[in-house]
């Protein structure tokens, strides 16, 4: 079912298609029109057809209350695709110089040069095509050239893609974590498609050892540190609040690669940084993201 309705009477008019639907309930999604800035599209997915008279009365009733004319609406039947599949196809290879992080459909296109690494879209962040994603992957070639670091941690890992990147490019261990166990299993699963040893446990210094953790709060995440380089792709906020844990969990030469912060939030990450004895070493913008290579003063 499709509508056309202002913006404050969106909530409203989804209630009561919800109310009057049976199970299961529809899935609704509304979005900005082009032409008229304060009428938005409404789009409501049922699993059966519904019936019109009811969605009919609604939609009077809600424009009425409001003082509205009736907007036309259709109920119209939605082509079935396979929108995984789709959001595959549409993502395009990520090629930074080093890496080139790419989807199955691409799999022909992978040059010889490159570290390549196969992530499908799928349920957890991260395919590179993000610019924090890909301001991590280009501050991980420059800290490359100056030298290997022995013992990683990439906290917030989402698809696996900067750790296995980094396990494929150095023969340190890789400590892989993520408050979400999606992202875990994501970074398993993506592990094996990309021939990356895991770790059998926490004491296992091979490859990639991946964990479900908030922050460092993981005694086995700890206990795997000191790291000499932690990547941490996650948002300003969350990194403003693990600083100190950064700190404590970071060798005194060690190196940190934060993004996932906008430009007007840099200065805010920095000041967080610089009370842990922090500076700013490198700085990569991509449209308004911002990764910064930071180490002690
Ligand atoms: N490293 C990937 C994914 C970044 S998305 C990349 O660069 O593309 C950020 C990830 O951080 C998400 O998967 C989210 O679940 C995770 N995250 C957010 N807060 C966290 C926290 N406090 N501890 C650990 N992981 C966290």
């Amino acid at each position: 079912m499709k509508t056309e309705l202002p913006l404050e009477i969106i909530p409203a008019f989804e209630e009561m298609l919800y109310a009057i639907s049976g199970d299961p309930i529809p899935t609704t999604s509304s979005f900005e029109t082009a032409e008229r800035p304060h009428i938005w599209s409404l789009e409501a997915y049922y699993v059966e057809r519904p019936e019109e008279g009811p969605i009919r009365q609604a939609l009077e009733f809600v424009c009425s209350q409001n003082g509205l004319d009736m907007p036309d609406f259709v109920i119209e039947e939605v082509e079935q695709r396979d929108w995984v599949a789709e959001s595959q196809k549409i993502l395009k290879p990520v090629d930074t110089g080093k890496f080139f992080i790419y989807g199955s459909h691409d799999a022909d296109k992978v040059p010889a040069d490159r570290i390549a690494l196969l992530i499908e879209a799928g349920q957890a962040f991260g395919t590179g095509q993000h610019g924090t994603t890909y301001g991590c992957l280009r501050a991980i070639e420059d800290i490359a050239a100056k030298g290997q670091p022995e013992n990683i941690l990439d906290l917030g890992t989402g698809s696996g893609v900067l750790a296995l990147a980094m396990a494929k490019l150095w023969d340190s261990p890789v400590t892989a974590s993520d408050i979400d166990p999606i992202a875990t299993d994501t970074t398993i699963e993506n592990a094996r498609v990309n021939d990356v040893t895991l770790a059998a446990s926490a004491e296992d210094k091979s490859g990639v050892f991946a964990l479900t953790a908030d922050g460092f709060a993981d005694p086995l995440l700890a206990g795997r540190g000191p790291f000499d380089l932690i990547v941490a792709n996650i948002l300003a906020g969350p990194l403003i609040d693990l600083a100190q844990d950064m700190a404590r969990n970071l060798t005194d030469n060690g190196r940190l690669i934060l993004s996932g912060l906008l430009d007007e939030q840099q200065d805010r990450v920095l000041e967080a940084y610089a009370a842990q004895g922090f500076i700013l070493d490198q700085e990569y913008a991509l449209n308004e993201w911002r990764a910064l290579t930071l180490k002690r003063a």
